[in-house]
């Protein structure tokens, strides 16, 4: 393991290669293993390879490999602490530390990958707390790859038909949430911006959504975007939702990514009595999913030749995949790093700023999260 200072605005966070910037100081026990510690010369603090490690902070040793095969496979949260033996707090715990190392690595691939191909956006609609308070997690997709190159939140009032029992409830209980927070066209224009993160791409750039009205205010209302349209540099095509879902769907990306996280995780099923009762916790689940997605399991299944992730037919290597996925399970990221761009989805999930509806109290932001 690489060692660092873990002060991030220290000379020796990014250390040159080969100096000898640090001393031995001493070792301690912990979990049974006799662990070395270190000082750094210039800032003075002290650090072990399990500061740095994915596990700070932690006593129970954890297989994420198993953790996150288990979870993509269609285990609950519940299931998974009985599996393993402790308790759903631990387990979500450690979720957190995974979404934690997957938000730098999404937004790492946001800054370098060379976009080649065209987009799809689009909304997967469920709930956390209750159906009184369903959402859209909005998706961003290569069209050809399928790899999710972004994704953000939003809250939503319940709709359909409702009686009249219902409707009182709602707006008993609505008028203790803010819904101007996550609006479904603030988290488009959310998604614009990590798709401006993405540059310049394939001319012209081609996002592929359904007709949702707000998608198109989001666009109209970003000045960057709409001179883009008018040189021709990107273009935004609108397919009806009540097209047939068929591999030549435009938006078969979407629409399959869709069923697979309906048909994985218990927490989107239909009717599901497993839905998530916290915001975050669930945005955090649903990133391992997509790291899942994106890194890990192959871009096809039936074909015997095919063994790229759908994180190379994006365009990465081999390698870089290889390397992120170590990243991902072994280290520990500092967000202090400006590894996610200040005030953007990432960010926030990370920081656990996004409300969950009824909650009052902010969320609790775990030791391993902070320096
Ligand atoms: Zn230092």
């Amino acid at each position: 393991m690489r060692l660092f200072c873990p002060v991030s605005h220290c000379p020796n966070h990014r250390p040159e290669e080969g100096s000898r910037w640090y001393d031995a100081h001493g070792s301690y026990l912990s979990c049974g293993e006799i662990v070395q510690r270190y000082r750094c010369r210039r800032c003075g603090r002290t650090f072990s390879k399990r500061t740095l490690s994915i596990d700070y902070w932690s006593h129970r040793p954890f297989d994420y490999h198993q953790l996150i095969t288990l979870f993509v496979s269609g285990f609950s949260l519940r299931g998974l602490s009985r599996y393993f033996s402790t308790t759903v707090k631990t387990v979500q715990n450690r979720f957190g530390r995974l979404a934690r190392a997957i938000l730098p690595a999404l937004s790492e691939v946001q800054r370098r990958v060379e976009l080649s191909e065209s987009l799809v956006a689009d909304g997967l609609e469920n709930f956390f707390v209750s159906q009184d308070f369903p959402n859209n997690i909005h998706l961003l997709l290569g069209k050809q790859s399928q790899y999710v190159y972004g994704l953000n939140y939003a809250l939503m009032r319940r709709k359909g038909r409702k009686t009249e029992k219902q409707k009182r409830r709602c707006e008993r209980l609505y008028r203790r949430v803010d819904f101007t927070r996550h609006t479904i066209t603030g988290g488009f224009t959310e998604l614009i911006e990590q798709i401006k993160r993405l540059g310049p791409g394939a001319e012209p750039l081609r996002l592929y959504t359904d007709e949702k009205q707000e998608y198109l205010r989001a666009i109209e209302k970003d000045g960057e975007m709409r001179e883009r349209m008018k040189e021709g540099s990107f273009a935004h095509v609108r397919i009806s939702s009540r097209a047939p879902r068929t591999r030549s769907n435009d938006l078969f990306s979407a629409n399959y990514l869709d069923r697979e996280i309906r048909k994985d995780l218990p927490e989107y099923h239909r009717e599901t009595v497993c839905f998530g009762r916290n915001v975050g916790n669930g945005l955090e689940r649903l990133c391992v999913y997509v790291y899942h997605h994106n890194f890990v399991k192959r871009y096809r299944i039936g074909v015997a030749a095919e063994r790229r992730t759908h994180a190379e037919v994006a365009g990465l290597s081999k390698a870089e995949v290889r390397r992120i996925r170590q990243k991902i399970t072994e280290e520990r990221q500092f967000i202090e790093d400006g590894q996610v761009v200040a005030g953007s989805f990432f960010d926030q999930l990370w920081r656990r700023t996004i409300p969950t509806p009824l909650k009052e109290a902010p969320d609790y932001l775990p030791r391993f999260a902070v320096v």
